[in-house]
C-alpha cells in the first residue's frame, strides 16, 4: 500500500510517499521539503502566522513533487497521513486540513500521527535500521526525552527535561554568541574550531540518579561568560564558549543514556530529533556504544529535522500493526498539545 504523508506542525513544510506492505519495514519512495528557515530568521525565531500561510503555500506544489519523485501517481494512494500534534495550531490546521480534503476528494484514509513518533521511528528509514526493543534519546527543538520502546506504540517515558529541550539550549546559546535562529547547526560548526574544556559549563541533574534533564541554566552560564570577555570577544574566545556549551549539552545526554541502558538493561539505543545530526554528539555515543557493546542507531543526517518521510512511515508503521484504524469521516482535530504516551 501507498501511504502519502504531510508534516506541518513547524516551519518546515514535508512531504513523503512510502510503500508498506503487511509487514517489513516501509521503503521511503520519494519525499519534497521546504523549510521556513530563512523567512522566521528576520524575527529570530518562528512567527505562527507567517509558518500557517506559508504551509498553506508550499503543500501541493510540495505533494506534487514528492509523487514525482516516488514516480507514483496521487490515484495510486492508498492512505493520507498527516502530523496530527504536538506542535503549532494553525500550522497543523494546515496539513490536516489538506491532506482529510485531498484523502476526501480521493475516497481514501486518512491517517494521523504524533509528530514525536515520526522523530522516534525515523531511524527505521535509515540503511541500518534499528530492532525492538531499545532506548530512545529523543533530543529535538522542543522536547529532550529517554523512553523505553517495546515496539510500535509502546513508548515509555523513563525521563525528560524539566525546562528547556536541547535543541532549544543550542538555540539560546547560539542566539547569545550572534549565530542566528535556529543557530544548533551553526554552533556545531562553530564548536569545531574550539576547545570544549575552555569553560566549566554547568551540567544540571547529571549526578542525580534520576533520568530528568535541565537546560535553561546553560544559557545564563553562556551569557554570564559572554559578559566577562567584555564587548568584542575574538574569534577564538567565541569557539572555545561555543565548544564548551556543546560540550555541557553533549555530556549531560550522554551520561544520561547511559543511566537508562543500565536501569533498562537493554543494549540498543536509538537517537532522534534535530539534535541527532550532531557530530559531537554521534562521536561521543558510538564511543561510549563501542566500550560498552551496545547498537546505536541514528536517521539519515537529511531525516534527523522534521520532515515528510518521518510521518508517512510513522502512519504506515501504525496502520501495520494495526494501531490506528484508517478513517473516511474526512472530519479532523489536531492536538497542539499532545504527550506521545498518549497516543
Ligand atoms: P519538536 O520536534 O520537539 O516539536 P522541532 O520540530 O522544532 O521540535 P526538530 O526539527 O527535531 O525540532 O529539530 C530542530 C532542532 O535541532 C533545533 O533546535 C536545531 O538547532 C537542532 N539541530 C539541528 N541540527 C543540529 C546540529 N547539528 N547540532 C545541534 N543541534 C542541531
Ligand atoms: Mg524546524
Ligand atoms: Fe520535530
Amino acid at each position: 500500500a501507498l501511504v502519502l504523508g504531510f508534516e506541518s506542525s513547524c516551519d518546515e513544510t514535508g512531504v513523503a510517499v512510502v510503500r508498506c506492505g503487511p509487514a517489513g519495514v516501509p521503503q521511503l519512495l520519494g519525499q519534497a521539503l521546504h523549510s521556513q528557515i530563512q523567512m522566521h530568521q528576520a524575527y529570530g525565531g518562528v512567527v505562527p502566522e507567517l509558518a500557517s500561510r506559508d504551509h498553506v503555500r508550499r503543500a501541493i506544489p510540495l505533494a506534487r513533487e514528492a509523487l514525482r519523485a516516488a514516480g507514483v501517481e496521487l490515484k495510486d494512494v492508498d492512505a493520507v497521513a498527516y502530523t496530527q500534534g504536538p506542535g503549532l495550531a494553525g500550522a497543523l490546521l494546515v496539513g490536516a486540513g489538506i491532506a482529510t480534503s485531498l484523502a476526501a476528494a480521493l475516497g481514501r484514509p486518512t491517517l494521523p500521527v504524533h509528530h514525536l513518533e515520526g522523530h522516534l521511528l525515523s531511524p527505521f528509514l535509515s540503511a541500518d535500521p534499528p530492532e525492538f526493543p531499545f532506548v530512545a534519546l529523543l533530543v529535538s527543538g522542543g522536547h529532550t526525552q529517554l523512553m523505553r520502546v517495546d515496539g510500535v506504540g509502546s513508548y515509555e517515558l523513563l525521563g525528560e527535561t524539566i525546562d528547556d529541550a536541547a535543541g532549544e539550549a543550542f538555540d539560546k546559546s547560539a542566539k547569545l554568541l550572534g549565530l542566528g535562529y535556529p543557530g544548533g547547526p551553526a554552533l556545531a560548526r562553530l564548536a569545531e574550531s574550539g576547545r570544549a574544556d575552555a569553560f566549566a559549563l554547568p551540567r544540571p541533574l547529571l549526578h542525580q540518579p534520576n533520568l530528568d534533564f535541565s537546560f535553561a541554566g546553560l544559557k545564563t552560564a553562556v551569557m554570564t561568560t559572554l559578559q566577562k570577555m567584555g564587548p568584542d570577544p575574538s574569534d577564538a574566545a567565541r569557539a572555545d564558549l561555543a565548544a564548551s556549551a556543546q560540550a555541557a549539552i553533549v555530556d549531560v545526554l550522554v551520561q544520561k543514556s547511559i543511566k537508562a541502558m543500565k536501569a533498562t538493561g537493554l543494549n540498543r539505543l536509538v537517537v532522534a530529533g534535530g539534535v541527532s545530526a550532531n557530530r559531537a554528539l554521534r562521536a561521543q555515543l558510538d564511543a561510549v556504544a563501542a566500550r560498552r557493546r551496545w547498537r546505536v542507531h541514528y536517521p539519515e543526517l537529511a531525516l534527523c529535522t522534521d520532515n515528510g518521510a518521518m510521518i508517512a512511515l510513522a502512519a504506515a508503521m501504525r496502520w501495520q500493526a494495526g494501531l490506528v484504524q484508517p478513517s473516511r469521516a474526512y472530519s479532523f482535530e489536531v492536538r497542539p498539545r499532545w504527550d506521545l504516551a498518549d497516543a
